[in-house]
């Protein structure tokens, strides 16, 4: 029998009917992979440097030679969601309609030289260098008040994403998005009746559990959420309390970038080169040292398309239960983290492209 089972952080309801999984749908990979290692039309590859605005933080490939070749590169985006700007973003209301100046920022994280890498196929190393360019921005960005900074990634054309070179972005709005506040007032809720933070109890109550739990390390945690709303829905979280990734110290920022890969390889290897995105969920700014939030990587896979129910009801329905997703995904990470002959890596890619 398909469950109702609400979100302990949303407090909205989701389905998690494995029965719709019978019915035909999509599946594997929905997107090829870029072949060339380079595209002489690429804005984003090595050698089109003036084909973007100028960088706002570079990571050079060698840390003597700043000035040379680079490893990370962040550039405004082209094409922005909200225009560049520092002014407020005054409301103007007429009637039953308030508008405000789209301004913010939005800039696109050039994760590699490189035109076909993708995350899991680096080291963990590169993917904490990804994460040092979100966290340095985020601390750039997180002035604005009112506001918030969200670093994202999309892959895959079901996923939203235009462009193959490895890439990820970073919106800052100058408003706090009403998902939120929903978000910051149930956190606040529990902190009134609790005197805990909501996240921090939840991961300990889930590592207590075990059921959903994915991996671990010292200092974060890899679990399916009880109410997922997508198939393979999967977060990283701190244990510890921290309400903004951009204030996580180095050791917990190379913790989530292995876990991040790990995960990352063990849903190609399960699924195939599936579409998804990723957020990077903080408090908005100036709530920095709230007690109640903490920070939290969602990663969500595109394997179903939301059609009529959910636009009528808002409630998502999810055919893979997180308890499964979270068993399968121990296993593909076990197999990964097992001793492999040379080349077995190169073979499962191949066979994810397959
Ligand atoms: N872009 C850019 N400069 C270019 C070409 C593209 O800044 O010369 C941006 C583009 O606006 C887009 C991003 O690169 O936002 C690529 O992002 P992605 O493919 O993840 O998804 P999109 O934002 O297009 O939905
Ligand atoms: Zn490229």
């Amino acid at each position: 029998m398909p469950e109702l089972r609400r979100d302990p952080f949303t407090r909205s309801w989701v389905v998690i009917a494995p029965e719709r999984a019978d019915r035909p749908q999509r599946t594997g990979p929905a997107t090829p992979r870029p072949a060339p290692a380079a595209d002489p039309d690429c804005p984003f590859c090595p050698g089109h440097e003036q084909d973007t605005p100028a960088e706002v933080w570079r990571l050079p490939a060698d840390r003597d030679d700043p000035a040379g070749a680079w490893a990370v590169r962040v550039v405004p985006n082209r094409y922005p969601v909200l225009a560049p700007g520092d002014r407020a973003a005054h409301h103007h209301t007429t009637g039953l309609h308030t508008r405000a100046d789209g301004i913010g920022s939005h800039e696109v994280v050039i994760e590699s030289p490189s035109h076909d890498w993708d995350l899991p196929d680096g080291n963990d190393t590169a993917v904490a260098d990804i994460l040092r360019a979100y966290r340095a921005r985020c601390l750039a960005l997180r002035g604005r008040r009112p506001g918030l900074v969200l670093p994202f990634r999309n892959h895959g054309a079901a996923a939203g994403t235009s462009l193959p070179h490895p890439h990820s972005q970073i919106v800052a709005t100058p408003i706090v998005p009403l998902r939120f506040r929903q978000l910051f007032d149930v956190a606040r809720t529990y902190y009134d009746d609790h005197g805990r933070c909501l996240y921090v109890d939840h991961t300990a109550a889930e590592l207590a559990d075990g059921e959903r739990v994915v991996a671990t390390s010292d200092g974060v945690v890899a679990l399916t959420p009880y109410a997922a709303s997508t198939p393979y829905e999967t977060w990283i979280v701190p244990r510890h309390h921290q309400a903004s990734f951009a204030d996580a110290p180095d050791d917990i920022l190379d913790q989530t970038a292995a876990l991040l890969r790990r995960l990352l390889a063990a849903l190609r290897d399960l699924l195939g080169d599936i579409p998804y995105n990723y957020a990077l969920i903080s408090a908005p700014n100036g709530e920095e040292a709230t007690t109640y939030f903490a920070w939290h990587l969602q990663i969500a896979p595109r394997l179903t398309d939301p059609a009529g129910f959910e636009l009528g009801t808002g409630i998502a329905v999810n055919p893979v239960p997180p308890e499964h997703a979270a068993a399968q995904l121990r296993q593909a990470l076990t197999a990964d983290a097992a001793p492999q002959p040379a080349g077995a890596q190169v073979s499962s890619r191949a066979r994810a492209r397959g």
